[in-house]
C-alpha cells in the first residue's frame, strides 16, 4: 500500500492584521521550502490576503489553502467567495466545516455541498470533524462517526480518497489542551474503522487524516510518531514562522 506523505496546513484564521505582516510571514515559510517537496505544506490565510500570499509562495513548494468556500457558484450571495474565484487565485486546498465555521451555522449538509463544489474544481477539501467535549460513555465517537458518514454519503470510493479529514477536537483548539498521543491514535484507528465500514479497508488506508488542536513545536514530534495520523492542521503556532517550521520538521 502506498505510504501517505504527511501534510501540514497552517490555518491563519483572522490573522494577521496587515497585508505586510501576511506577506512577511508567507515569505518566511516559503524561503524554507524552495525545493523540498515533502512533507506537503500549505498555508491558509484570510481571503483578502490570498493573492499576496500566493505571490510569495510562487517559487516554493508551499501550497495555498483557503479557510472556507461558498457552495454557490456565483450570483447574489453577499460576503461569499466562490470556488471559481479561489481556483483562479491558485488555491489547492480548502478547509471545510472548521468548528469555528460550524459554530457560525455551517451544517453537515453545507459541508456536503462544499465538498462536492471543491471536488468539481479538482481541488482538495480538508474536512474538519471533532467533538466539543469528551464524555466517559464515549458518545463523542458517535458524533465523529456521524460527521464522517455524512460526508461519505455523497462521495464514491474514488472521491473520498481525494478528501483530507482533519480530526480537531474542539476542546483542544486554541486552548493549549492537546489530545494525548493515545487519544489521537485511538481516533485515527476509529476513523479508519468507520471508513472501512462505509467503503473498505483499502480505501480507508488511502485517506489522509490530520490532527489539529494546539499542536506546538514541543508536542509535534510525539504526536506525529505515536498518533498515527498523516500530518497536522495548525492554528496559533502557524502564525510564527519558526514555530510552524519546527512543526513541519517534526514530521519529516
Ligand atoms: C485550528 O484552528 O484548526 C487549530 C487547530 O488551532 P490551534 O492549533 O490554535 O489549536
Amino acid at each position: 500500500m502506498k505510504k501517505i506523505v504527511p501534510l501540514i496546513v497552517g490555518n491563519w484564521k483572522l490573522n494577521p492584521n496587515t497585508l505586510e505582516a501576511a506577506s512577511k510571514l508567507a515569505q518566511a515559510v516559503a524561503s524554507k521550502y524552495k525545493n523540498k517537496t515533502t512533507p506537503l505544506v500549505a498555508i491558509a490565510p484570510s481571503d483578502i490576503h490570498l493573492s499576496e500570499v500566493k505571490k510569495k509562495l510562487a517559487k516554493s513548494s508551499v501550497a495555498l489553502a483557503a479557510q472556507s468556500v461558498s457552495f454557490y457558484e456565483s450570483g447574489a450571495h453577499t460576503g461569499e467567495t466562490s470556488m471559481m474565484q479561489l481556483k483562479d487565485i491558485g488555491v489547492t486546498y480548502v478547509i471545510v466545516g472548521h468548528s469555528e465555521r460550524r459554530a457560525d451555522g455551517v451544517s453537515d449538509a453545507d459541508v456536503q455541498k462544499k465538498v462536492l463544489t471543491i471536488l468539481k474544481s479538482a481541488r482538495t477539501p480538508i474536512v474538519c470533524i471533532g467533538e466539543k467535549e469528551r464524555d466517559e460513555q464515549g458518545n463523542f465517537f458517535t458524533l465523529v462517526e456521524s460527521q464522517i458518514r455524512s460526508v461519505a454519503a455523497v462521495l464514491s470510493s474514488t472521491d473520498i480518497k481525494k478528501v483530507v479529514i482533519a480530526y480537531e477536537p474542539i476542546w483542544a483548539i486554541g486552548t493549549g489542551k492537546t489530545a494525548s498521543v493515545e487519544d489521537v491514535k485511538e481516533m485515527q484507528l476509529f476513523i479508519e474503522s468507520v471508513l472501512t465500514k462505509v467503503y473498505d479497508r483499502k480505501v480507508a488506508k488511502a485517506v489522509r487524516i490530520l490532527y489539529g488542536g494546539s499542536v506546538k513545536p514541543h508536542n509535534a514530534a510525539t504526536l506525529h510518531e505515536g498518533g498515527g495520523m498523516n500530518g497536522f492542521l495548525v492554528g496559533g503556532a502557524s502564525l510564527k514562522a519558526s514555530d510552524f517550521i519546527e512543526i513541519i520538521n517534526a514530521t519529516e
